[in-house]
């Protein structure tokens, strides 16, 4: 099923058509609401008028992080006050908030683009659909909400915490779909163990996941332990929220709502586009948004577009999946190191629980990476020189992905502290 197929199938002239259209108008919007865009373009001695087709999209400015903060809270907003029904804030994980001001109708896309992802994955109106992700300023899980509502499916604002409750929701009111970050859906995983819950006394069949980088292996994983089928869901609130991207049924990249949010892959060096099928920094233009229209937004997420046709019959682009975020990207003694890149390691080798984290200490001038992992009850021992083994063997297998060395610390299963939303993989110690 597919929810607009109007806009999901276009042809491809067409969605280029659709883009530049959009892009003049927004750029026209922006430069009459907006002062910073203004004062930008005009230095760029650009006119609304110049922008004509999605191609002249490279002679636009981008907009930073940074632009946000120093224009905090509201001076980016292109709607007056009176306009904005809901404000959100991003959850601040690499440093200060950003406030993201929503018109009416920016709500009613959301929900639109949310509804075409829950369609990807399977959602009907005859599921009941839980919404796990915090409900509050991230954008999470009132975002999910308004799509399953505007879907018809059955919401249940669960949202996190309370997990023991949860998971007897989950089982007594036989809710089939769920949206959580994937590390908490690992939680949920373990907290069924300890509360006697078989997989197969649950319904769960869908699972919508997002918020935070995962690997395939973690899809392997949480898929066969919660017996459902896991998609990605991708979005940031500087662009809308959850709903920017999505997976099909061919679990092969995530379709952008290209309509709406226009990608571009840039080198995030000399800010050159890549084409697609290089990795790069992915960059959003907003092409409808009232509240907080973008141009060129870098994400600072790390990922290709991929070329071509997808079995499912949508015909829009669609991303890789997050490799890093260029800000969580590590450089240990000059090389860049990805927690994905350890996250594959681990889930790849039995005897480790998939929870894991990266501390980074300087030590005499010298960074030290110590990779912390929780060891599977059935494999604890006593014996130290069987400890010792397993340490070197992961040890090794490290090294050989991440071509540096990396100190290993095997740690009682269930002693990382597990997330409710997204998880903290990384802990610098260096003061850089
Ligand atoms: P913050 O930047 O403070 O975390 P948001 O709450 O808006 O703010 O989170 C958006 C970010 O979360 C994205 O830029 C991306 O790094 C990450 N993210 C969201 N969905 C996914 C996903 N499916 N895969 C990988 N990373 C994701
Ligand atoms: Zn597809």
């Amino acid at each position: 099923m597919i929810w607009n197929p109007n806009k999901e199938t276009m042809s491809r002239d067409e969605m280029r058509e659709l883009q530049g259209r959009r892009l003049h108008k927004i750029v026209d919007y922006v430069y009459h609401n907006v002062p910073f865009y203004r004062h930008k373009l005009q230095e760029m001695n650009i006119e609304p008028d110049d922008i004509r087709s999605i191609d002249d999209i490279t002679r636009l400015p981008f907009t930073t992080k940074q632009d946000l903060r120093d224009n905090y809270p509201y001076g980016l907003q292109a709607a007056p006050q009176s306009e904005i029904v809901r404000v959100h804030a991003s959850s601040g994980t690499t440093g200060n908030p950003t406030i993201v001001g929503y018109t009416r109708k920016d709500i009613g896309v959301w929900a639109e683009c949310m509804a075409r992802c829950l369609t990807a994955y399977g959602v009907t109106r005859e599921d009941t659909f839980s919404v796990a992700y915090g409900y509050g300023l991230f954008t999470g899980g009132l975002g999910a909400h308004y799509g399953v509502e505007k879907l018809g499916a059955t919401a249940v604002p669960a949202s996190v915490g309370n997990t023991e409750k949860h998971l007897r929701l989950i089982r007594d009111l036989r809710i089939t779909g769920i949206a959580c970050t994937p590390s908490y859906a690992l939680h949920l995983a373990e907290t069924m163990g300890k509360m006697g819950i078989k997989k197969e006394d649950i319904h769960l069949r869908i699972g919508a996941f997002g918020a935070e980088p995962w690997t395939e292996d973690m899809r392997h994983e949480i898929e066969s332990r919660l017996g459902l089928q896991g998609y990605n869901l991708y979005g940031l609130s500087e662009i809308m929220g959850p709903c920017v991207s999505y997976e099909c049924c061919c679990k092969n990249g995530s379709h952008i709502c290209e309509d709406h949010f226009f990608p571009e892959i840039i080198d995030p060096q000399t800010l050159e586009p890549l084409p697609a099928g290089q990795t790069g920094e992915l960059v959003f233009t907003t092409l409808t948004k009232e509240g907080l229209p973008l141009l060129r937004y870098r994400t600072r997420d790390l990922c290709s577009l991929m070329a071509g046709e997808c079995e499912c019959g949508r015909t829009a682009i669609r991303m890789g999946r997050i490799v890093g975020r260029s800000d969580d990207m590590l450089i240990i003694r000059g090389i860049n190191v990805f927690p994905s890149q350890v996250e594959s390691v681990i889930l790849s080798t039995k005897e480790f629980e998939p929870q894991y984290q990266l501390v980074v200490d300087r030590v005499d001038n010298l960074d030290r990476l110590t990779v912390r992992v929780e060891l599977r009850n059935e494999y604890m021992t006593d014996l130290l020189p069987e400890l010792a083994a397993l340490e070197q063997k992961l040890s090794e297998k490290l090294k050989s992905v991440l071509s540096i060395r990396a100190k290993v610390q095997l740690l009682p299963q269930g002693s990382i502290e597990r997330s409710q939303g997204k998880s903290k993989r990384v802990i610098d110690n260096r003061k850089l």
